[in-house]
């Protein structure tokens, strides 16, 4: 997957609806303290589904909205899309929609349809990166990495090698499985009682 550009609007700073594009080889974004660089890696990884408003230096969710200043009115809602290429094994190009309105929660589309959070993450987990990849290196996260536990080391590892989201799709059959069986044993109930 190569991320090309990320498309702000309400988000944070980001009041007027605003384009990053990121062109092939390195991409640098500077500017003065408090501009709202690291706003920009947050849209990245609230796109990718994250849920944890602390993690985005807020209270609540809905504080990724633009709160207004002395000059202009808050927003209703925010909304970040990242548009992708070279995404599964067709290469094809992808885009990904997060927005979320005052009141109304967040809601997901990808390619313009509508999915859940879910899909979202699974889409980036197969890609090897998501909400909380270790690709995505933020103020502080260095430390953490060094000071990891095996078991959330063993995460990292099976993240960079693109198979978390399998673990996922496992965890999800085994509970459709288990659904299953309690359904065959019910049903095996039901004949036995009409016999
Ligand atoms: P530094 O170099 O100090 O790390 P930075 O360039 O990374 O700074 P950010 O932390 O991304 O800057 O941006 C902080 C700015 O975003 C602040 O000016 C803050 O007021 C603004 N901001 C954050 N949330 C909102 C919001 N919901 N509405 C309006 N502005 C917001």
């Amino acid at each position: 997957m190569r991320i090309r550009r990320l498309r702000l609007s309400g988000f944070k700073s980001f009041v007027d609806a605003s384009d990053l594009v990121i062109e092939q080889g390195l991409t640098g974004v500077v500017g003065p303290n408090g501009c709202g660089k690291s706003n920009l890696l947050e849209a990245l990884r609230w796109t990718m589904g994250e849920n944890s408003a602390r993690s985005m230096r807020g209270a609540a969710m809905e504080d990724v909205i633009f709160a207004g200043t002395a000059t202009r009115p808050p927003r209703d809602f925010a909304e970040v899309s990242i548009l992708a290429d070279e995404v599964g094994p067709e290469g094809e190009e992808v885009e990904v929609v997060r927005r979320i309105e005052r009141g109304a929660g967040s809601a997901y589309r990808i390619n313009g349809r509508d999915v859940r959070a879910k899909d979202v993450a699974l889409l980036f987990a197969d890609a090897a990166t998501g909400a909380h990849s270790p690709a995505l290196v933020s103020q502080n996260r260095i430390s953490a990495v060094i000071s990891a536990k095996p078991a959330e080391r063993r995460a990292m590892l099976e993240e960079a090698a693109g198979i978390a989201g399998l673990h996922v799709r496992r965890r999800d059959a085994e509970n459709r499985l288990r659904a299953t069986e309690a359904n065959l044993a019910r049903l095996a109930e039901v004949l036995a009682d009409q016999d």
